[in-house]
């Protein structure tokens, strides 16, 4: 690509408006290098079984409340639970080639099904009416930073108090780590406070892979410091950004990174930074966050 149009003027250039969202914020926080290479880079990533499970397990939960309430049964999710995947396939044929044969998918349609089950033990969706599921929330902060993201599910009580719910179809976190988990949480609860004007009584997490429920009530103080919090992360991409500077930052969770072969911490050397401005904000699928086997949303 060239910097010089062929008039010889630089090309106009327009730099979309600086966004981040849960997802984009943690892969910064947990390795800066990643961020790097889903955001800037744009390195396509495998879809895995697991994170495509998740995806199916969304969908069906999503469409579990269409129907009448007195038809929110385990079978019922179970039956959905086909008819989603079929159109995930429909939508993403390469996903077919995630199993070696068809005895391998039908065990990883068990194992959803097993977490479907999972939810009913959790919750009852014949006493809930959600005020909204799969919702896109957006908010710009006064500093300009558009915070965005997909909040799975919305519930608001008689008395206008809102629930903020979200599924994992992994496990729980282990004791000392909830905090971590619940940023994402305390990031949809500043933008649902900050479009309706009211902090969210309650953020819920059900973990469908260990059948556990973490609740918190945040405040107007915890919000105002996720708040902050954002702002020093986005300070921090911007400065990464400026000086090049992407560090590796090794843990444990790179067993699960799609990178290792380009990584310094592996051996790897990354390519070359592209040159002209570039988007430090995803574009097309992960701008909105929308639940992709490509990237995992709570697998890991
Ligand atoms: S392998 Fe680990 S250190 Fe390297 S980019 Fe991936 S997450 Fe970061």
């Amino acid at each position: 690509m060239s910097l010089i149009d062929v008039d010889g003027s630089p090309p106009e250039v327009t730099l979309p408006r600086p966004s981040l969202s849960p997802s984009r914020a943690s892969d910064f926080m947990t390795c800066p290098l990643l961020y790097r290479f889903r955001v800037i880079d744009r390195l396509p990533e495998a879809p895995s079984p697991a994170a495509t499970r998740g995806t199916v397990v969304h969908s069906v939960l999503e469409r579990l409340f269409d129907l009448p309430s007195s038809q929110r049964t385990p079978e019922q999710a179970r039956e959905l639970l086909a008819p989603e995947w079929a159109k995930l396939l429909e939508a993403e044929p390469e996903l077919a080639g995630l199993f070696p044969d068809d005895a391998g998918r039908d065990e990883w349609l068990t194992s959803a099904r097993s977490l479907l089950d999972a939810y009913f033990d959790l919750e009852d969706p014949t006493r809930l009416e959600p005020a909204e599921r799969e919702l896109f929330v957006e908010y710009d902060l006064a500093s300009g930073l558009r915070l965005r993201g997909y909040v799975d599910r919305l519930d608001v009580a008689a008395s206008g108090a809102l629930r903020v719910v979200d599924y994992k179809t992994g496990r729980a976190p282990r004791e000392g780590f909830e905090a971590k988990a619940m940023f994402q949480m305390k990031f949809y609860a500043l933008v649902l406070w900050r479009l309706r004007g009211e902090v969210p009584r309650l953020l819920q997490l059900l973990y469908l892979g260990s059948g556990e429920v973490l609740r918190y009530e945040p405040d107007e103080a915890d919000l105002l410091a996720t708040e902050r919090k954002l702002e020093a992360i986005w300070a921090a991409v911007q400065r990464a950004t400026e000086r090049g500077d992407w560090r590796p930052s090794p843990s444990r969770l790179c067993a699960w990174c799609d990178h290792q072969a380009l990584c310094p911490a592996f051996g790897g050397t990354p390519p070359e930074l592209p040159i002209l401005p570039v988007p430090v904000v995803p574009q097309a699928r992960a701008a909105h966050e929308r639940p992709s086997p490509h990237m995992p949303r709570d697998e890991v």
